[in-house]
């Protein structure tokens, strides 16, 4: 059920009802111009990734600043994407089920949707999709650069695949999906740097192949918010799909070297009991943040830490009592993992100087399927 919205245009921050999803006006746009400008005079792209923000508002101002579309993981986050008003939108995944793919070929009849593939029991799958919906699906091969989670090996194996989708009528040889997951939060900057460039190997490899065999291959896409400066030089990738870039996640920020962007997303909480010199409450725990990448950090209070969680509760401690936030108080967490975050609210409060400005439902919320 969609649940009302915490708050009004022009309200306090601190009157927003709590637990509450707020996105600092000021900082998002300066993550947004920041890519933009990080792009800005090279021929590579950013596809931006709307598993993080699910939100055709926020995929129209990262277009409004040149990126060329969005990326999703499911058919739902594409339907919602496509149905508001995103003309391009790749699905950075593996879609399986004849269902599923019957509704991402009736989009395409409203936006270009692209898909990867690491088998060719799946094109044929998507052929059949395209055939009957009567249109013309381009397909981009997914290759394993490291993550070890899904795609086909590169180089020949690669080849083989694009070789049948080259072949199919319905369908077009887009490029390759070369998306090193995993990389992204490698704590260490040599490390990861290092991790990419083996992924761009493997795609600079496959490349060269594919066109040996005459098939030329328009998209190499890949890279997140962690990475994304190696894969922008490689010279051999043609899109980003950073998402988080926009949002900026206290994980992210425990990279050494962090990525450059500011905390622009964050769970507002209530001080709910404060019965204890050194604990305060908050009415944010498991249920308003998941904790798979750590607990929040609580921001702008240096000496106040987020030590558990349980369902509806969470717990901060001080040091020193002089330090504890008071009953009734609201505080910023910043969530460990943004992505799981945004998609447990119905809405993003936009706040600039300390108003509420804006709300903007999340749109693709809950879209799993
Ligand atoms: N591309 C793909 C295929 C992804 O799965 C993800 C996130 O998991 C991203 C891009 C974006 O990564 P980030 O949100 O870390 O920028
Ligand atoms: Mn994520």
């Amino acid at each position: 059920m969609l649940q009302s919205p915490p708050a009004e245009p022009g309200m306090r921050e601190d009157e927003v009802d709590t637990p509450a999803l707020i996105l600092d006006l000021d900082a998002f746009e300066h993550n947004l111009d920041t890519m933009a400008g990080f792009l800005a005079g090279t021929n590579v792209k950013l596809r931006a990734h709307a598993k993080t923000h699910k939100s055709p508002v926020i995929a129209r101002l990262q277009m409004d600043r040149g990126a060329i579309g969005q990326c999703v993981q499911k058919v739902g986050e594409a339907e919602i994407l496509a149905w508001g008003g995103v003309p391009d939108v790749m699905v950075t995944n593996q879609v399986v089920g004849a269902r599923k793919l019957a509704r991402l070929a009736a989009l395409a009849k409203i936006s270009r949707v692209s898909i990867c593939v690491d088998d060719p029991a799946q094109v044929a799958a998507i052929e059949q999709a395209a055939e009957a919906a009567g249109v013309r699906i381009p397909v981009l091969v997914e290759i394993d650069v490291g993550g070890k989670r899904c795609g086909v090996q590169a180089g020949p194996p690669a080849v083989a695949l694009a070789e049948v989708i080259a072949a199919s009528k319905h369908l077009r040889f887009y490029g390759i999906q070369a998306y090193h997951g995993s990389a992204q939060h490698i704590r260490d900057p040599q490390v990861r740097a290092t991790a990419i460039a083996s992924a761009v190997e493997a795609s600079r490899r496959t490349v060269e192949q594919l066109r040996q065999r005459g098939l030329e291959c328009p998209v190499v896409g890949g890279a997140g918010s962690g990475s994304f400066q190696h894969e922008l030089a490689s010279g051999v990738y043609t899109e980003l799909q950073a998402g988080s870039y926009a949002f900026m996640d206290a994980d992210y920020a425990r990279n050494t070297e962090a990525p450059p962007f500011q905390h622009a997303l964050f769970v507002l909480a209530t001080v709910m009991s404060a019965s204890s010199p050194q604990v305060a409450v908050v009415d944010a725990g498991h249920k308003a943040m998941p904790t798979d990448s750590g607990f929040p950090v609580v921001s702008g209070r240096p000496g106040v830490s987020y030590v558990s969680a349980s369902d509806e509760h969470g717990k901060l401690t001080v040091e020193d009592p002089a330090l504890r936030p008071r009953l009734g108080e609201k505080l910023r967490l910043i969530p460990g993992h943004c992505d799981p975050t945004v998609d447990r609210y119905d809405w993003y409060v936009g706040v600039r100087k300390g108003r509420v400005e804006s709300l903007w439902p999340v749109a693709a919320r809950g879209a799993m399927a």
